[in-house]
């Protein structure tokens, strides 16, 4: 592939976000450019959509680079922040595109990293509380080391991730550059695909359109679901803070999936009722974070309840359930 230019010139702060037409990484761009930032997204539309980034078409201070980041990329000028968020992220999306995940975690973090080198750049790691797989330790501390299924469904997503961490501290130890990892927890919020797959996607459009409520095996794992505003604003202080080890942010509220599909019907005033499918293989059958440091370092805490949060996504949902 042929190497890209940029040219940068202004004196705010440059980011370059990979992964930045996600969900999650549109979202950043959004907060980035609240806070005066130059951005530069990287993604190659795998999962992401310009949908997202759409509203910044013709603003000179973004650019997007369609690309995927495991291939070299040279950007000219100054960078002072990587955020390196590209990865699909859902269950079914990793199960469909296993390599693409491994590549993108391993030789994608590589040439992320690479580029944060290249620029003296301050790097952020997007990791995941997939890192603990199905957990023997509960709630999640980030001193707890996993219980992962290398060979599962889930190895794919879970070892990149191990590996990206892995790789991201031998170049903060062998090359002194300046990391952070992030443990980003189940989080939900307008812009997620409506077909991704996952449970938040999933429960609320089967909601809107009266359709069976699927909830896998008896509904009894649970999970604890952050809204994408707090996230972000933990990931941005994460980033401006000079911790380097692993830091979890997500909402420590959890819930049984029954329980949320549950608050989904209500939320909607659906009449969908709940039908049992089987469990898929590895679901983890805890998941919650323990904030402990987010809170003592970043001064961090999730602010939206559940039921604002999933107010603001039926809202994005409602619409596009029936076009699409
Ligand atoms: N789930 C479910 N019904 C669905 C989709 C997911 O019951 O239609 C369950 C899934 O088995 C898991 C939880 O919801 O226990 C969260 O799944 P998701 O795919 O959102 O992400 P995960 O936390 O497993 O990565």
């Amino acid at each position: 592939m042929a190497k890209r230019k940029t040219s940068l010139t202004s004196k705010a702060p440059t980011s370059v976000v990979t992964g930045g037409a996600g969900f999650l990484g549109s979202h950043l761009v959004d907060l980035l450019f609240s806070k005066g930032h130059r951005v530069i997204v990287i993604d190659n539309l795998v999962t992401g959509s310009t949908d997202n980034i759409a509203h910044l078409a013709g603003n000179a201070a973004f650019r997007f680079i369609h690309q995927d980041v495991t291939e070299f990329l040279f950007l000219e000028g100054p960078v002072d922040y990587v955020w390196h968020f590209a990865s699909p992220a859902s269950p079914i999306d990793y199960l469909e595109l296993p390599i693409q995940t491994l590549k993108v975690g391993s030789l994608g973090t590589h040439k992320a990293l690479g580029l944060a080198k290249e620029k003296g750049a301050r790097f952020l790691l997007t990791s995941t509380s997939e890192v603990y797989g199905d957990p023997l330790v509960h709630p999640q501390p980030e001193t707890y080391w996993g219980n992962v299924n290398p060979i599962g469904p889930r190895g794919c997503y879970d070892e990149a991730k191990r590996f990206a961490e892995a790789l991201t501290m031998a170049y903060r130890n062998q090359h002194q550059l300046e990391t952070r990892i992030v443990r980003i927890f189940n989080t939900y919020g307008p812009r997620m695909r409506l077909r991704d797959g996952r449970v938040v996607p999933a429960f609320i459009s089967q909601a809107l359109q009266n359709k069976p409520i699927t909830v896998f095996g008896d509904g009894s794992q649970t999970r604890s679901f952050c809204f994408c505003s707090d996230l972000l604003e933990g990931i941005y202080r994460l980033m401006m803070s000079n911790y380097s080890d692993p830091v979890n942010i997500g909402n420590p509220r959890e819930m049984t999936m029954l329980e949320f599909a549950q608050a989904t019907l209500k939320a909607t005033g659906s009449r969908s009722r709940i039908v049992h499918r089987p469990l898929p293989q590895d679901d983890p059958k805890q998941r919650r974070p323990d904030i402990t440091r987010a809170r003592q370092l970043l001064k961090w805490e999730p602010k939206v309840h559940l039921e604002i949060g999933l107010a603001r996504t039926i809202d994005y949902f409602r619409g596009r359930v029936s076009v699409r």
